[in-house]
């Protein structure tokens, strides 16, 4: 198609690496759910501040002002990003796992918490010290919406309740219905908190058009390096909250007391949960991938990647002994990420030949979601290994799956060589 515009560049697209039936390929990265190697620009951005950067909020140096400046202008880049609403907090983490524990540590007491099975593990258990319900998996985005309403009526209408759901699923890459499910939320009085993961770096994340109350997602998986995140919206619950780590730059004030213990005044701001010496540069690299996603341009980057989900799925489509996995069926809108098992192979040996063969980089296993994966292959959990590569033996179900995943900086040679190398 003339008309998709071409990959963003990204580190590592020049790589070779070696292959077993001799000589070498360049790497084809299609493991973007797990981390999307980082946007050039992002890099260049890290590269030519990292020699400036100081300490934030501490020094009087000039090198310390300026990387305090640039923090909090990053933050200001994130909440223009997500489209908060003028009193939300926007919370430096180091990703979204980090993001979710925040704020299951932030909850009200007696909150009920609910939450789809189906979930990521860093959706599905920060919350096992509250009341949680686990709803079974839905099998389209009316079923979640219903599922979700018929919970919520039950529940004591008078306590606190919070909604946990993903915005874009690491496993079948469907999309879930959140707005639907954001506005059955508030019609029973609880809030929702978006895992915007895999969402946030296939498409637009925007808190007040979706009216969901919090939303976390991980800078290495939006084309930033490794080590942040962030957790941003309403500011009460985290206001009203005992400080995610106790230490300096969460406190205000100090004292000693007469009876010799201690007396803190926590501040009120972001900063009460990001104690510590801030990861500026994580903060950084946030703040420009958000801007080089915004400035290539969302309806660009959705077109180029629904333009290589056609190819990898037409693709699989012509292999008769794939099966792809998928809860919503064929027509659910989704983003480049898809798994799938292959008839007669273990997942495991298969993904290593991949990459053995063809210098392709996929992922295997149960992608930290067990639930949905052993719903989606209909296996029973009791014969099956904790994670990682449990073997089927010639004619049983497979007991695992292979993930193929990819974003705006993927040429279309990279998915040309999967769909090659599955056939
Ligand atoms: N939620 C979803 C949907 C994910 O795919 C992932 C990462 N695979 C996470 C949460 C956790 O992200 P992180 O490992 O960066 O904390």
């Amino acid at each position: 198609d003339q008309s998709v515009c071409a990959p963003l560049p990204v580190l590592g697209s020049d790589v070779t690496v070696p292959l077993v039936t001799g000589g070498e390929v360049t790497y084809a990265a299609l493991d973007y759910a797990a981390s999307a190697p980082a946007l050039q620009r992002v890099w260049d951005d890290v590269a030519a501040y990292a020699p400036y950067y100081g300490s934030v909020h501490r020094g009087a140096g000039y090198l310390s002002q300026l990387s305090t400046d640039l923090f909090e202008n990053a933050r200001r880049t994130v909440a223009e990003f997500l489209g908060c609403r003028a009193d939300d907090q926007v919370i430096f983490t180091r990703s979204t796992t980090d993001s979710l524990n925040l704020l299951a540590r932030a909850l009200p007491a007696d909150c009920q918490v609910f939450v789809f099975e189906t979930e990521h593990h860093a959706s599905l258990l920060p919350w096992q010290d509250a009341h949680v319900t686990y709803l079974n998996a839905p099998r389209s985005p009316q079923q979640a919406v219903t599922t979700l309403e018929r919970a919520l009526a039950d529940r004591d209408p008078h306590g606190p309740a919070l909604v946990c759901v993903t915005g874009a699923s690491n496993v079948t890459g469907e999309l879930w219905p959140v707005r639907e499910l954001a506005a059955a939320a508030h019609a029973h009085g609880a809030r929702i908190v978006l895992d915007a993961a895999q969402l946030a770096p296939h498409h637009p994340v925007h808190i007040r058009d979706l009216d969901v109350d919090w939303v976390a997602f991980s800078g290495h998986k939006l084309y930033a390096p490794f080590g942040s995140g962030v957790l941003a919206g309403r500011a009460d619950w985290l206001r009203g909250a005992e400080p995610y780590l106790a230490g300096g730059g969460a406190s205000r004030k100090v004292t000693r007391r007469q009876d010799g213990g201690v007396d803190v005044e926590w501040h009120e701001s972001a900063a009460r949960h990001e104690a510590g010496s801030p990861n500026v540069i994580g903060a950084y690299s946030i703040a420009s991938a958000c801007k080089a996603l915004t400035g290539a341009g969302w309806d660009a980057l959705v077109a180029r990647e629904q333009h290589l989900i056609a190819k990898v799925r037409e693709g699989l489509a012509g292999v008769p002994e794939v099966r792809v996995l998928s809860l919503f069926g064929d027509d659910a809108p989704r983003v480049g990420v898809i798994s799938f098992v292959v008839e007669g192979w273990n997942s495991s040996h298969f993904a290593a030949a991949l990459s053995a063969e063809y210098g392709i980089g996929v992922r295997d296993g149960l992608f930290c979601a067990h639930p949905l994966v052993r719903t989606l292959l209909g296996s029973d959990p009791q014969t099956q290994g904790e994670c990682g590569a449990p073997e089927a033996a010639p004619g049983e179900k497979s007991l695992n799956a292979i993930r193929v995943s990819f974003g705006a900086g993927t040429p279309d040679e990279h998915v040309e060589r999967f769909v090659s190398a599955v056939r």
